[in-house]
């Protein structure tokens, strides 16, 4: 391949086509991780596309498509708290005014890609300009248990679930802990308690509906004081885009009623709202039959964490293939994959191109 690295970050390796190729299909994942992480996250993604490129070269072919494979700067968006930072800026929709964002330690992301070598004022000639393009190929850990328990080493992606995030604040009276009797309290926290219990009650008993209080801070925060006051994140998510918009409107229905019962008053503000991706359908069904085709039986299944893909799926036709994850565990030290899973990826990836080139 020949190798480069773009103004944010990404590392692209292109493989050329045959002579007569005019399209490209680009595979990849992201190289970058989250605090305390696994080492499969992103980076397995990455690997089982240069070695599905490296069998293509020992064997000496060369497909009716070039094919670029990108190894993702930052995904996680952890440094900046803002992701798909490389896909953003391949897809065309990086937003120059992250750049005047700020880290941990007072460095902002202009200065840190100039610190590599990149230009940050020229992030939009990272932008994809190889011309008609065949589709995006994602591979990646499940990060979830589904696969493990059907016994299958790897899964076709039907689609990416879409994700609300809302932060809801419940403003009750701070009062002291120990002369303030239990019927003249407004605590902020016992209501907010009450709806973290309602939350999960209501995504349990919906089908394929998750819903997450992750984050809770509690005002003042003293331990003789009843709390004032309670900001917490909401983040819910579910492959249909309406049933996860009636999920969100329905919980927060429940925080007003909740707070309304204990005299305590409610603000949410939404945070942020994505719809689900769609996989192709033609990309997905070519990569089943890859799997099939090699004995090994598959099932789609939606994606709940977000990818790459996702940014990519502005640009052209997507498709992803999950590899069986131990125990479901992921953005974790203990996340692992067994090397003959990690084969059958390469195998499935290394069809799937063979039977793409054939297919028009
Ligand atoms: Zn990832």
């Amino acid at each position: 391949m020949v190798v480069s690295r773009d103004n944010i970050g990404n590392l692209r390796g292109w493989y050329e086509g045959a002579k007569d190729a005019n399209q490209a299909m680009l595979l990849g994942s992201h190289l970058d991780s989250v605090r305390d992480a696994g080492k499969y996250d992103g980076p397995l993604g990455v690997l089982v596309a240069i070695a599905a490129v490296r069998d293509l070269y020992n064997r000496g072919v060369r497909l009716p498509y070039a094919i670029e494979v990108v190894a993702f700067a930052d995904e996680e968006g952890l440094r900046y708290g803002t992701t798909y930072l490389g896909s953003k800026a391949l897809a065309g929709t990086f937003d120059a005014a992250d750049l005047n964002r700020i880290d941990a330690a007072g460095v902002t992301m202009a200065d840190a890609v100039r610190t590599f070598g990149g230009d940050p004022d020229r992030i939009a000639e990272d932008r994809w300009k190889g011309g008609d393009l065949v589709g995006y190929c994602e591979v990646h850990i499940e990060q979830g248990p589904v696969l493990e328990a059907r016994g299958l080493p790897v899964g076709v992606v039907s689609g990416i679930a879409g994700q609300s995030r809302h932060q809801l604040t419940f403003t009750g009276e701070a009062a002291h802990a120990g002369t303030t009797p239990m019927d003249h309290r407004k605590d902020a926290l016992v209501a907010a308690s009450v709806f973290v219990q309602a939350v999960a009650d209501y995504a349990e008993s919906q089908a394929g509906l998750v819903a997450t209080v992750g984050r809770l801070t509690v005002q003042p925060g003293a331990a003789n004081v009843v709390p004032g006051e309670v900001i917490l994140s909401l983040d819910v998510r579910h492959a249909r885009d309406a049933d996860r918009l009636h999920a969100s409107k329905h919980l927060i229905d429940v925080a007003g009623k909740i707070a309304a019962q204990r005299g305590i008053a409610l603000t949410t503000t939404q945070v942020s709202e994505n719809g689900t991706v769609q996989c192709s359908p033609r990309l997905s069904s070519l990569m089943a039959r890859a799997a099939e085709d090699l004995g090994h039986a598959t099932i789609q299944l939606a994606s709940g964490a977000g990818h790459d893909a996702v940014e990519m799926a502005g640009l052209t036709d997507i498709t992803m293939l999950f590899v069986r994850c131990k125990g479901g565990i992921s953005h974790n030290p203990a996340e692992s994959v067994t090397e003959e899973d990690v084969a059958v990826a390469i195998d499935v990836l290394g069809k799937f191109l063979a039977l793409l080139a054939a297919d028009d």
